[in-house]
């Protein structure tokens, strides 16, 4: 079904910060987005946390509201920018005196509080790197991510610790300190309240000179195989963030702006944290969990303007609640003060565009980016026209195009060479030309993988999309096995890994089953070992084995008992297979497949 376009709004309430699409890439550079920041004083370099704090009290704007942080019982405290700057000082003096320095690990294993923001700028204006994890992570994605980020320092509550890391913490020696936020019931050894830390810190910190290549924060993300890839960026990153939350969220200085990624994940930390603070803007953190009255009430009391959010989360609020349908609810809030609505993580239907246009009274823009870019690649900007269903068009600066694939998915190399295809709506795996600064570094300890990202001067994305003859990229699917569950990017290997681990199972392979609201739910294949029989109980038990494992976010929802996995010569599990099958689509290139001809 064609859907009709949105024309560009012609009587905006603010001048957007990109009108004209075409004019605004003419004119756009890097080194004049990077003038637009301060850089620390006395040429001392560039760092995220001054940009995104300290120079907004440099410019006389100390008072105005940072945080508006809503607890879970709805207690709102509201943190200026002075206020920030002076707990992000005593953060990054706590570090500097438990010997905590340039480049090492903190990580941080919590939700949207105040104390999230005071770790990461904190740790970022010492020239540590920030590392966060996602709190809905069961004891085992955990344990990995701290072992393979060489975490420090990790900032938690005391729920988190003792549900996740406590038993095993000799596993990780190099973790030498664990902060408990909030209140502590029972000391325990080897931890340390962040509270009492921060009373007794002074709260005058310089920041070192930072070079703009100074890793600063680092995100692990999933594969198709092998242990999660922890991608580096850069303190020279925030020039991207910046710019991206000007052009891509519209934000001006008086937005009142709400993210509602969670701050495990890069949307969380980029556009969560970094970018509208870079922007001086008020942002909206709230500790709560989904729950559709409490959205639209903290829509309409905070009189948020700009509001950031994810596709499953819009239509979840499409589904409305049992009582009112999904156009209704949100008439009973005064929404008057929002202006602008984006999306981003999971392709963003049409029928959720409109619905935004209908029951919220503005349409929902959809972007793409990931973990490796950093920053917002592709959007539907606030000043031109929206194509419902697309992702939008590449930003100024961001060059994308798409790549002829070959057998395996993923983009064909021949001699080193690929091929662009030109001709519209071809599809083929989205390529980026490197060069933008919140680009990603390198993946941790994996040079063999980061190296496996580039071919012939392109990033390689992993998905798969089109392009039409007016230039708006439209998503396709992924080129990989990776999973996309409400918004979080799950790599079946994982799942595998650890459902191998209960006795009763020989082998495992997992997929994505599309669902409508979350866009996929976990599914994993497993055959048994000798000497076990498929039953309801079992069932059962590997679906809380791995739930308690991995947690509820990337444990499978499903699971089928399939004593012949279809595998490769080799021996590995066709994941590709299992996932037709499943659907009822063909079976394509079986050649591979063991047993075959
Ligand atoms: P992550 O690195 O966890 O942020 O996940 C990035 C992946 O999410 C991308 O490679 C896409 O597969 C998917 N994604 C992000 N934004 C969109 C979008 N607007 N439409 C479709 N897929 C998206």
């Amino acid at each position: 079904m064609a859907w009709e376009r949105i024309r560009k709004d012609t009587n905006p309430r603010v001048a957007p910060n990109l009108a004209d699409y075409a004019q605004a890439r003419r004119a756009f550079s890097w080194q004049r987005a990077r003038a637009e920041l301060s850089g620390l004083p006395g040429r001392g370099g560039l760092n995220i946390a001054y940009e995104a704090v300290d120079r907004h009290i440099a410019a006389g704007n100390g008072r105005h509201t940072a945080l508006r942080c809503i607890a879970r019982d709805g207690t709102v405290t509201g943190v200026s920018y002075a206020g920030l700057a002076l707990d992000t000082a005593r953060f990054a003096n706590i570090l500097r005196s438990l010997g905590v320095n340039r480049g090492d690990r903190v990580f941080t294993l919590l939700g949207r509080c105040p104390e999230l923001y005071t770790t990461v700028l904190g740790t970022l204006k010492n020239t540590s790197v920030l590392c966060p994890l996602f709190s809905a992570f069961g004891p085992d994605p955990v344990r990995q991510r701290l072992r393979l980020g060489n975490a420090r320092v990790l900032v938690t509550t005391e729920a988190l610790y003792r549900r996740k890391v406590a038993d095993r913490r000799d596993q990780l020696p190099e973790l030498e300190h664990v902060l408990f936020v909030g209140p502590v019931t029972e000391p325990l050894p080897d931890t340390v309240s962040f509270a009492e830390l921060m009373q007794a810190a002074s709260d005058d910190f310089t920041i070192p000179p930072t070079d703009p290549q100074d890793m600063a924060l680092l995100h692990f993300t999933s594969g198709t195989t092998g242990t999660p890839k922890g991608a580096v960026h850069v303190h020279e990153a925030v020039v991207a963030h910046h710019a991206t939350a000007a052009f891509a969220l519209d934000l001006h200085p008086e937005d009142i702006y709400w993210c509602t990624a969670d701050p495990g994940w890069v949307t969380g930390m980029s556009y969560g944290v970094i970018a509208p603070l870079t922007h001086g803007v008020t942002v909206v953190v709230d500790e709560g969990d989904y729950d559709a009255r409490r959205w639209y009430q903290i829509l309409a009391e905070e009189r948020v303007s700009v509001w950031y959010t994810a596709p499953t989360a819009v239509r979840m609020l499409m589904r409305g609640t049992a009582r009112h349908a999904s156009t209704d609810l949100p008439q009973e809030y005064d929404l008057s003060a929002l202006r602008f609505i984006a999306s981003v993580g999971e392709p963003l239907n049409p029928e959720a565009v409109l619905w935004g246009q209908e029951a919220l009274g503005l349409p929902i823009h959809d972007n793409w980016w990931q973990t490796e870019t950093g920053c917002i690649m592709i959007a539907n900007f606030a000043g031109t026209e929206i194509r419902p269903g697309a992702m939008g068009r590449p930003l100024p600066g961001v060059e994308a195009a798409v790549l002829e694939r070959g057998e395996d998915g993923r983009a064909l190399v021949t001699g080193g060479r690929v091929t662009v295809l030109h001709h519209p709506d071809a599809e083929g795996e989205l390529a980026l030309r490197p060069g933008w600064p919140s680009m990603f570094r390198g993946y941790l300890h994996d040079k063999v993988r980061y190296d496996a990202a580039f071919a012939d001067g392109w990033y390689l994305t992993g998905d798969v999309a089109r392009q039409d003859a007016d230039g708006w990229f439209w998503f396709v699917g992924r080129a990989d096995d990776v999973i996309k569950s409400a918004g979080h990017l799950i790599g079946p290997f994982e799942v595998e890994s650890a459902l191998m681990e209960h006795p009763a199972v020989a082998e495992a392979g997992v997929i994505g089953r599309p669902d409508p609201v979350a866009g996929a739910i976990v599914k994993a294949f497993v055959s048994l070992k000798p000497g076990h029989d498929p039953s309801e109980a079992l069932e059962r038990e590997l679906l809380a084995f791995s739930r308690r494992r991995l947690g509820p976010a990337v444990a499978p929802r499903e699971i089928a008992f399939d004593q012949n996995l279809p595998k490769t010569r080799s021996g590995k599990v066709m994941r590709r297979l299992l996932r037709a099958r499943e659907l009822g689509l063909p079976e394509g290139d079986i050649s591979t497949l063991e047993g075959s001809a």
